[in-house]
């Protein structure tokens, strides 16, 4: 089949992969002019994410970008430590930085996909047959499957689905992450309602990650929106805002969970955060290289309606478990009063004294990565039962 996939951010590019694999021609367009950088670390956990990255090969290309990262001191505004963030309850098996996963996974399948970067979809129209596409250049194709892999704001869905704002659902978190020239410390800094993590994975550049909540919608997601919310606050702050500002690989965003009622609409079906985003702590990543890697399975019997049926029959449940995990992440992820940041580095302390704590915390995250029971699909030229 002729495949077109909107996004080259994670789920694109990993469908790609999976897509070549069984024969098809894959075109991705991304309106960003290259792949983009930027981003915190991403994990993977548990036998369903890795036994997927190493079924499909991925797993050696991903695997050297580990960021093996040290445990987190939490600082008070003197920049004392006060408790330490265990990084094994929290980072997965394997946790590698967004951008380096991104660059990867398009580097993997740049010689078999067409990659048109700077390019968008403007408008889809499709008969029963396949699905005619124009670009905002002003050309245009006929596909036989259409992909939104376009993230939490997707066009495809938009221009197949039509807007429906009942479907995106605000966790009240924003999250912030951009590099900081120089290597820090890895550290956590919390006031009420803000917070900040640093680090610096693979001793280069530091990574930073600023979450804050905020009772009213923020309209325009711009650095001053970010710079605002953490006026006046202590510790090293102002140093990371002045890195903001100067930053080029900055990411902003509403943590906001995408529920819709279907994921596809005749020959035109959504993966990854376009079709289920879930918010920090939801295993995001992980979601969308399983489902491309499902989607890709499925289409492999050559009935496309069946097979997209199929593959959000899969994937749905999943979905909505890990959804479910992420639900409650701005509590955890930016306590909002002084006493419930102390109730957090109490935990955190409990869990560096108890190893066996430590281990049923990593233990329940990895419940939800592995609540999928995947079909024994077929890899082409393996023989292998996942
Ligand atoms: C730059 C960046 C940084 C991120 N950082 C974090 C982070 O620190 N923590 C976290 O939890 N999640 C982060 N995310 C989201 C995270 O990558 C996803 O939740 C998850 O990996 C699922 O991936 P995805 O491919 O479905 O979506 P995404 O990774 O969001 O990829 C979607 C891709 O589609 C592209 N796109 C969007 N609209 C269009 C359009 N109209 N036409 C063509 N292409 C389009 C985007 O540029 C992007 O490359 C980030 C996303 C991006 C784009």
């Amino acid at each position: 089949m002729d495949i077109l996939v909107s996004g080259a951010g994670i789920a694109g590019p990993a469908l790609a992969h999976c897509l070549h694999a069984h024969g098809h021609r894959v075109t991705v367009v991304e309106r960003a002019p290259a792949p983009r950088p930027g981003g915190w670390a991403v994990d993977f956990r548990g036998r369903v994410h890795l036994g997927v990255l190493e079924r499909t090969g991925l797993l050696p290309l991903v695997r050297p970008h580990a960021t093996r990262t040290g445990d987190l001191a939490v600082v008070d505004g003197a920049g004392r430590r006060v408790a330490t963030m265990p990084a094994a309850a929290f980072s997965g098996d394997l946790e590698v930085l967004r951008g380096d996963l991104s660059r990867v996974l398009v580097a993997a399948t740049r010689e078999h996909t067409r990659y048109a970067f700077g390019r968008r979809i403007s408008s889809i129209e499709q008969d029963p047959d396949g699905v005619d596409v124009t670009f905002d250049d002003g050309s245009g194709g006929r596909f036989d499957l259409v992909v939104g892999a376009d993230g939490l704001r997707s066009a495809v869905r938009r221009l197949a689905f039509g807007d429906d704002p009942g479907a995106l659902r605000p966790l009240g978190l924003f999250g912030c992450v951009f590099s900081v020239p120089g290597t820090w410390d890895d550290v956590l800094y919390s006031e009420p309602g803000r917070s900040v993590t640093v680090a610096s994975p693979h001793g280069r550049d530091a990574v930073a990650q600023l979450f804050f909540t905020l009772s009213q919608q923020v309209y325009g997601r711009e650095r001053a929106t970010v710079t605002a919310a953490f006026e006046g606050a202590g510790w090293r702050v102002p140093e990371l805002l002045d890195a903001l500002s100067r930053s080029d690989d900055w990411w902003f965003d509403e943590a906001t969970q995408v529920v819709l009622d279907r994921w596809s609409t005749g020959r035109v079906v959504l993966l990854g955060d376009a079709a289920h985003a879930a918010g920090p702590g939801g295993n995001g990543t992980g979601l969308a290289v399983v489902g491309a890697y499902v989607l890709a399975s499925e289409l492999a019997s050559g009935d496309v309606p069946s097979a997209l049926a199929r593959y959000e029959a899969v994937m749905r449940p999943y979905a909505a478990t890990c959804q479910k995990q992420a639900a409650g992440g701005a509590a955890f992820l930016a306590p909002a009063t002084d006493r419930q940041i102390a109730q957090r580095n109490r935990f955190f302390r409990l869990m560096g004294g108890l190893p066996p704590l430590r281990r049923l915390f990593a233990r329940m995250a990895t419940r939800t990565a592995t609540a999928v029971r995947l079909p024994d699909y077929q890899w082409p030229g393996s023989h292998v039962v996942a």
